[in-house]
């Protein structure tokens, strides 16, 4: 591991403008993802800020009826809290579908949202990886692409986002709260979170330089049916080949989103219209344009069927 310079965030405000004033900072929450890359020397900050004190660990109820939750809410408390798992199941469900008990206790809210992509080839420095080494090339396009996507993917990056919690909070419209190294806040609602690689798979959100989430704001609770299915190699400790967070409504309309299948939460407000239509519809609107390599072809079948099942479950599209 290289050496770094280590420094506690005393706010939000000044852990930003720390940030940005410092060559090659980092933030630091669980350190669930950051310290394993660190060790591999895939990232390699010269500077870390620990957000660990601030106070940053609340969920609490908004005025218009939704819930904050900050930014240092570990996994594992999030997917406990008694209004989420009464009012907001998809995200219980999706967090408990995400890593092992040990890992939730110590990954947060922020942290999760932010980690890399489980791309085998991001994780090895001997391979190109145009996400790591911007324009050294990908691997693995022509290479082992079983893991990797089919939608949203690019020349330079096939990469999928890993996170099953941020797929929850898409279906959710999750609003992503930061301040900047100005003091400046904004709300970035998680549609417009992440960005697709294009040409520059290294920039994976809109964030700038210095930016701090400090806390994801749901909207008030939409009621209706909340599944989260995710298919994996192992039933446990394992990330999605293929996974859909739902919430369906009882006069049969909702909102779906895939993981494992694309570089952000993959949602589409075509499919979601056609959800009257039946499964067929929905699918044909959910995967239009997926570009699958020989590798990954499955998905494709993968994410049709799990749609089905999901919506077979749900009680207002049995009939
Ligand atoms: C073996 C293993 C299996 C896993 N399986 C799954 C799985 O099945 N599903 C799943 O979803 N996840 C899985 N994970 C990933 C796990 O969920 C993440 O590692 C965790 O959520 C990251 O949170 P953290 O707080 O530890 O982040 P950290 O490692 O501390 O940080 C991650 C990134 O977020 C940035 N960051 C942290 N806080 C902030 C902030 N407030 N503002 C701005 N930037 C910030 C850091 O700078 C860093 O870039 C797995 C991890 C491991 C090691
Ligand atoms: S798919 Fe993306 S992360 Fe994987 S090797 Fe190619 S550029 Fe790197």
């Amino acid at each position: 591991m290289k050496v770094f310079s280590y420094q506690k965030a005393a706010s939000p405000a000044e852990a930003a403008a720390a940030a940005l004033r410092t060559p090659g900072a980092r933030f630091i929450a669980g350190g669930t993802n950051l310290l394993d890359l660190m060790k591999l020397e895939i990232e390699t900050p010269a500077h870390l800020i620990d957000v660990n004190g601030l106070a940053l660990d609340q969920v609490e109820a908004t005025k218009d009826g939704g819930l904050r939750i900050g930014a240092l809410v570990r996994n594992t408390a999030l997917a406990a809290h008694a209004t989420v798992r009464r009012d907001y199941g998809v995200l219980s469900r999706a967090l408990l579908a995400g890593a092992s008990a040990q890992l939730r206790n110590k990954a947060t809210t922020a942290g999760n949202l932010l980690q890399r992509t489980r791309c085998p080839y991001f994780y090895d420095t001997n391979q190109a990886c145009n996400k790591r080494v911007p324009g050294s090339g990908c691997s693995a396009i022509a290479g082992f692409s079983r893991p990797l996507a089919i939608l949203g993917g690019s020349d330079t990056c096939i990469a999928t986002h890993p996170s099953d919690m941020a797929v929850a909070l898409r279906v959710l419209d999750a609003g992503i709260d930061t301040v900047r190294a100005d003091g400046a806040v904004r709300t970035i609602p998680i549609a417009d979170f992440y960005c697709l690689p294009g040409n520059t798979p290294q920039r994976e959100t809109v964030l700038q330089p210095g930016e701090l989430i400090t806390s994801v704001t749901l909207p008030p609770p939409v009621g209706g049916t909340h599944v989260y299915r995710k298919v994996r190699d192992r039933a446990s400790y394992a990330f999605a080949l293929v996974s859909v967070a739902a919430i369906i409504l009882p006069d049969g309309t909702g909102r779906l989103a895939l993981g494992g299948v694309a570089p952000q939460p993959w949602r589409v407000a075509g499919a979601e219209q056609a959800l009257p239509a039946g499964t067929a519809a929905v699918n044909e609107r959910l995967l239009a344009g997926a570009k699958p390599t020989a590798d990954n072809a499955y998905k494709v079948i993968l994410a049709q069927r799990t749609v089905a099942s999901v919506l077979r479950q749900t009680p207002a599209m049995k009939g």
